[in-house]
């Protein structure tokens, strides 16, 4: 009889489980149900996947994301594996002959939409059928609270009471503690046996800079990206069609994904990024939900997202293979007087502000650390860790001084020219300039002109950024951009509070070239020529066979064989990522790639 290992080893080609897998596996084999909490690329689908396989009957799996689903189960059938899908995708005919596949018992998985499994015509089918499990994908959609919310999948909850026997699997990737609970009692799984796996991705190397000169910046990051597939996120469509043009003019193979392109554009685009190497999706911030796609190597925001909830997911779509990736993210202070803006412009009532300012103000921290961005980020989903050594804070720590004394002198400009004028007039003041606007309203009499005479205007530009960011000063967008002061400022003004600020990005482009050599994974591996000739016979073979190219093998297997130049099968066996029916389809080609680049 087959073990799930066996399984693992033999169908999958993974020599061993990773984390909770092998426990999620062992608690649905006796029967029993499971919510798991498992970061992206933490390895999810195996989950129900080898139970499916190992059970009698075949396994239900609802799944929110119609693209996602083809995906999943061509990748399945590449393994040799008898899955399918029903969606609103199928023709009739197709659709039929799914439903009859599934009666007659002949699945092993079969991937359905939530509004299709709770209609009466499908309930039916599944009396007929046996069931081996049911799988809820993403989970988190029955959270009315989250931005995912899917009513039908409040429905779901009915399958416990029509099918008691038949355990099931609950599978997130949202980590808090709030939507845990919610899913726990809408899905009826108090029973379950939870899963929380450490939500870190420790691939992924965190770099987060302030924005001195943007469209540079992004050049610079992506320098050390080239060839390989990643998303730039943006704030707005026009960004979204600058920045993709811009991305072409010099060379990067980058299209643009965003709400007001018409649909079959939009489509075309996520196929040629899902489907081809190295494409670098240019999009706003809806792009990625239900994107499978494992080799993604970085994820940029060229803009602050809304909060740490939305970095960590947004962040969390590169390197889902494991091997390294990097987020990267430049921000500034408009990003946050824009976004405070729009919070506070918008139909939401007071608690809903209060709510969307607390989770800017989080990610203004992350943002704003000044020790571990992982510790930050992991710390607030409620995860102790220590300095990881791979984000830039840990890698290049910045320096701190004691602006204690700036921000008093900075606050105290502002308090005395009546919290009326905006950040140009209240450094030309700092700096004692006598503008006409400085003449005009007397403020050369003020006992504050010029006492920030010492420091350059650069120098208080970065200080009154900082103050702002921190919350010492508001900017109001009622009195077009003046700045204020908040109850925050008192302390430090009456002196009893320290502020301790960063120096000024201290020659930006110095760190990007530390970090850049050990940056792009797969820089030095792309030139690699076995490694190339690999990865076009892959593009090949996917483009005859319609699927995406990781669905015909990893990035990291190829970067394996490219490295072990295998002889034979049993040679090219062992690499992980080749099962059974892997290699009897495509070993022959491989080693034949392997011989001829030899
Ligand atoms: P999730 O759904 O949690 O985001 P997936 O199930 O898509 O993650 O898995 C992420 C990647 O990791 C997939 O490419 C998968 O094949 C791979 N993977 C999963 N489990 C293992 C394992 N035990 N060993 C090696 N690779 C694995
Ligand atoms: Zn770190």
């Amino acid at each position: 009889m087959s073990t799930a290992l066996d399984l693992l080893n033999r169908v999958f080609g993974y020599p061993a489980f990773r984390g909770e897998q092998a426990a999620v596996i062992d608690t649905l084999l006796a029967g029993d149900d499971a919510l798991v909490l498992m970061p992206t690329g933490g390895g999810k689908s195996l989950c129900f996947q080898i139970p499916a396989l190992l059970r009698e009957g075949c396994a239900v799996v609802v799944s929110p994301l119609i693209a996602l689903m083809q995906d999943q189960v061509a990748a399945l059938k590449e393994l040799g594996i008898a899955a399918e899908f029903l969606n609103s995708s199928l023709d009739g005919a197709t659709a039929a002959q799914v439903e009859r596949a599934f009666a007659s018992g002949q699945l092993k998985l079969l991937y359905v939409a939530p509004e299709r499994l709770l209609t009466q015509r499908f309930q039916s089918l599944l009396e007929q059928a046996r069931v081996a499990l049911f799988a809820i994908d993403e989970a988190h959609c029955v959270s009315q609270w989250g931005h995912d919310f899917r009513p039908e999948y409040l429905g779901l909850s009915a399958l416990h009471e029509r099918f008691p026997k038949v355990p099931r699997i609950a599978l997130t990737a949202t980590a808090d503690a709030a939507t845990r609970a919610e899913i726990r009692e809408r899905l009826d799984l108090s029973e379950a046996r939870v899963f929380v796996s450490s939500f870190d991705r420790p691939n992924i190397r965190y770099r987060i800079v302030e924005k001195t000169d943007p469209r540079r910046q992004l050049r610079d990051f992506l320098a050390g990206h080239k060839g390989e597939a990643g998303i730039v996120y943006c704030s707005t469509r026009k960004k979204v069609e600058e920045t993709a043009a811009a991305l072409k003019l010099s060379g990067v193979a980058a299209l643009p994904y965003h709400g007001g392109m018409d649909n079959a554009t939009r489509a075309r685009h996520q196929e040629t990024f899902l489907r081809e190497d190295g494409v670098v999706m240019v999009a706003t911030l809806a792009f990625g939900m239900g994107i499978d796609k494992p080799d993604v190597r970085f994820v940029a925001h060229t803009d602050l997202p809304r909060s740490v909830e939305g970095y960590y997911q947004e962040t969390g779509r590169a390197g889902r293979d494991g091997a390294p990736a990097e987020a990267w993210m430049a921000w500034g202070l408009q990003d946050v007087v824009t976004q405070r803006r729009f919070i506070d412009e918008s139909e939401s009532d007071d608690a809903h502000k209060r709510i969307g300012h607390a989770k800017l103000d989080a990610l203004v921290g992350l943002c704003e650390a000044a020790s571990c961005r992982r510790v930050a980020l992991l710390s607030y989903f409620g995860e102790a860790s220590t300095p990881c050594g791979n984000c830039d804070v840990c890698l290049n720590p910045p320096t701190l001084w004691d602006g204690t004394e700036a921000a008093q002198k900075l606050l105290s400009t502002v308090y005395r020219t009546g919290q009326r004028f905006g950040a140009g007039h209240v450094i030309d003041v700092l700096l004692g300039k006598t503008t006409e606007k400085v003449n005009k309203f007397g403020h050369t009499q003020l006992s504050v002109f010029g006492i920030g005479a010492g420091q350059t205007d650069k120098v208080w530009r970065a200080v009154l950024r900082q103050l702002v960011m921190r919350g010492l000063l508001e900017v109001d967008h009622a009195a077009y951009g003046a700045l204020k002061l908040t109850a925050a400022a008192r302390p430090v003004l009456k002196g009893e509070e320290q502020v301790w600020l960063r120096a000024i990005a201290a020659a930006p482009s110095r760190r990007t070239s530390r970090l850049a050599p050990s940056s792009g994974a797969g820089v030095h591996d792309d030139e690699d020529p076995l490694f190339l000739a690999l990865r076009a016979w892959r593009r090949e073979t996917a483009n005859e066979k319609g699927v995406p190219a990781y669905v015909i093998l990893h990035d990291a297997t190829l970067r394996e064989i490219a490295a072990r130049r295998p002889a034979t099968l049993a040679e090219l066996g062992e690499i992980s990522g080749l099962g059974t029916k892997k290699l009897e389809v495509y070993g022959e080609a491989v080693l034949g790639v392997v011989a001829g680049e030899g």
